[in-house]
């Protein structure tokens, strides 16, 4: 990748104060990008990431708002469009995972999940439709995951969420291509973060052993490609789900 490919554009990514999405936010900065850092509530991580990315060639802000609630998605847009002017690159990062066999799921955890996951997702690239439209260019990523197309047993209502994600980008995608926007899913494998750090360290071993590249992954591993899919060199990419899960699923 060219040094500061990104130069001059302008990211949001959601769910950027921790794990996955601080890695991104990261490495978009340091192509040149500025980079909007969403979270829910943690701003002592989301004012890391910023003291990371002012490391950076590039340059960050914090933009805190709740993916789940419409009127503070679009409350944030406009705060972007009018500070900023553009919005070249929407990372849908944001994200929870609450695990267990569907006989025993809450329907208050379904529903969280949902506006969380899904709902969350879409009121995103909902917002970034217009601006990406007017400009006539621009770059979605959706994080999904790669439960959305292999499944596991424990993360049925997880897996319909993230299933949902690959869905709607492929629809986006189509909707938006004659406007040169291009609309991707990154589905990552087993990745370090938060997320995972409840798993015991016997299951993480079963995990590793099924994957062909014998390691669990990193944030830097899925930051890479969801920064290669915002690049000139990926401009013919569109409606794609890209896996990052070392083989774990082909
Ligand atoms: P994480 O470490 O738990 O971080 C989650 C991030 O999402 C945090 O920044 C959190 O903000 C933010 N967030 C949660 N709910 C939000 C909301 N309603 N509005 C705005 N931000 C919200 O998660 P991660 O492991 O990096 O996962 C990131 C994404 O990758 C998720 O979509 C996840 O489903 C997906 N994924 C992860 C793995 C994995 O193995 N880790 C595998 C496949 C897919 P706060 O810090 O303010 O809470």
């Amino acid at each position: 990748m060219k040094v500061e490919a990104l130069a001059g554009k302008t990211a949001l990514v959601t769910g950027a104060s921790r794990g996955i999405g601080r890695a991104i936010a990261v490495k978009l900065a340091e192509n040149g990008a500025f980079v909007y850092i969403n979270y829910a509530a943690n701003h002592k991580a989301a004012a890391e990431t910023l003291k990371m990315i002012e490391k950076t060639p590039g340059k960050g802000a914090l933009l805190s708002f709740d993916v789940a609630d419409l009127s503070a998605v679009q409350k944030a847009f406009k705060e972007i469009i009018s500070t900023r002017e553009r919005l070249d690159i929407l990372v849908n990062n944001a994200g929870l995972s609450i695990d267990g066999l569907t006989v025993r799921v809450r329907e208050e955890d379904f529903d969280r999940l949902c506006r969380t996951n899904l709902k969350g997702t879409f009121n995103c690239c909902q917002a970034a439709t217009r601006p990406m439209m007017k400009q006539r260019g621009g770059r979605i990523i959706n994080v999904t995951s790669v439960v959305a197309l292999a499944g596991n047993a424990g993360q049925a209502a997880y897996a319909a969420t993230k299933a949902g994600i690959v869905g709607l980008t492929k629809s986006l995608a189509r909707e938006l291509g004659a406007r040169n926007i291009c609309v991707n899913a990154v589905a990552p494998g087993f990745i370090e973060t938060d997320m995972t750090s409840a798993i015991s360290a016997e299951q993480k071993e079963k995990v590793r052993e099924q994957i062909p590249l014998s390691r669990l992954g990193t944030t830097e591993d899925v930051a890479a490609v969801v920064a290669f899919l915002t690049t000139e060199e990926a401009a013919y990419i569109t409606g794609q789900v890209v896996g990052v899960n070392g083989g774990l699923y082909m």
